[in-house]
């Protein structure tokens, strides 16, 4: 049931493999239709929004609150997330002949990664359905994100982790006094562990794409980009994969302005490249033809932790954003992660996570092959800070 006061303009959900429609407006995990992602639906064309009108809007993702799927302003769990910098890298740019290279730094963000965008939104929505404890399989960030935002918000959080992760990221979670349950393996094994501890489903389980908000959150980078650069797309977005909900969101955000009207009819949009690691690339492995899906593939740890997803339940939708933009996907090593690293930090000042340092090494290769040319106009999607992984990089200097 909606009520008036309503400031989104959410219609329904559909599921991501057959295209049923769900309601949006009771509790919902994976389509019952197919157990596949759901994704929302809005009242693009029937509302007098206007570009305009974001210039009073506060600054922060929820400045595109009529396009997201929190019904009533009180429930927005908000610690300032989104509306992070988009910085010039004139250094590096000059330095490999390149014309025009920005990243975008989502360092910057509640908790040091944008994971705080897709879990400010699955809070809220667990908030607003009225959800008393939340749970989720992380590789690090986004179990942070889910101890922070449900601390906030006065929910439980239960984050089950690998225990190889950096400590910091431990350490953190349980300053919010989430409860922490340490895994021998990947996200996949703590994924089996929350399947095992939520049998009475007991806990909102807030999981890459189990639940329909995350990839909301983090659509919400599409738009600012959009935004930012008023309007005028780059050529090529470089994005560090893991349950690619942001390549995925991103994509989305940018159909959605068009059915806005919002860019111009001819504004191409970006070829969106999904890199990661060669330790843990299923979507590379998929991509190059190597296996049917990622549905065996068998990944390693990497330093850049939130690339060690081996089994993504979004692969079909990430395939779909790849070849409608015209994509690519590559890996690159992990020394080659951590010269990207020293990059950003030498040069530009910008202390970025592992995961943004292979999108900086995956460039320069796409660079040399010819893939990209030097004139077009690269963003670099720098998905977290550095500061939590001192316990895989220290020493690399
Ligand atoms: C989680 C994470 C990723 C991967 O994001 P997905 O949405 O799962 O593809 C990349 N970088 C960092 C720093 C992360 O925490
Ligand atoms: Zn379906």
């Amino acid at each position: 049931m909606q009520l008036l006061t309503t400031s989104s303009l959410l219609a329904d959900l559909y599921c991501a493999n057959c295209g049923q429609t769900h309601t949006a407006f009771s509790r919902q995990t994976l389509s019952v239709c197919c157990q596949a992602p759901l994704l929302c639906s809005y009242n693009l064309t029937e509302n007098n929004i206007s570009k305009a009108d974001l210039i009073n809007r506060p600054a922060s993702l929820w400045r595109y609150e009529a396009f997201l799927p929190v019904l009533h302003p009180e429930n927005q769990v908000s610690l300032g997330e989104g509306f992070t910098p988009l910085l010039a890298l004139k250094r590096l740019a000059a330095q490999h002949g390149l014309n025009r290279l920005t990243l975008k730094d989502e360092g910057l963000n509640p908790t040091g990664s944008f994971k705080a965008r897709g879990l400010s939104l699955a809070i809220s929505k667990a908030k607003e359905n009225g959800e008393r404890a939340c749970i989720i399989p992380t590789a690090g960030n986004a179990g942070v994100a889910t101890a922070a935002y449900c601390a906030r918000a006065g929910l439980e959080s239960v984050v089950v982790m690998p225990r190889h992760t950096p400590d910091a990221f431990k350490e953190e979670c349980l300053a919010y006094n989430a409860r922490l349950i340490l895994v021998d393996g990947l996200i996949n094994d703590c994924a089996a562990k929350v399947q095992e501890l939520n049998q009475n489903g007991d806990y909102f389980d807030v999981s890459t794409l189990k639940e329909p908000y995350r990839l909301e959150g983090k659509k919400t980078m599409g738009y600012e980009i959009a935004e930012q650069l008023d309007w005028q797309l780059p050529d090529v977005i470089m994005y560090p994969t893991g349950g690619g909900t942001g390549l995925i969101g991103i994509w989305k955000a940018f159909r959605e302005l068009q059915e806005l009207g919002w860019l111009s009819p001819d504004q191409r949009l970006p070829r969106m490249v999904a890199v990661q690691a060669q330790e843990c690339c299923p979507i590379v492995t998929t991509f190059d033809g190597k296996q049917p899906n990622c549905k065996q593939y068998v990944g390693k740890p990497t330093l850049a932790n939130g690339l060690a997803v081996p089994r993504p339940i979004g692969e079909p939708l990430m395939l779909s954003v790849l070849s409608e933009s015209g994509g690519t996907a590559i890996a690159v090593s992990e020394e080659e992660m951590v010269d990207g690293v020293r990059d950003l930090c030498r040069y530009e000042g910008i202390f970025a996570a592992p995961e943004g340092g292979a999108i900086w090494a995956a460039t320069q290769k796409l660079v040399q092959q010819g893939w990209i040319q030097p004139d077009e106009h690269i963003l670099l999607l720098s998905t977290g800070s550095g500061q939590k992984y001192m316990d895989n990089l220290k020493g690399k200097w």
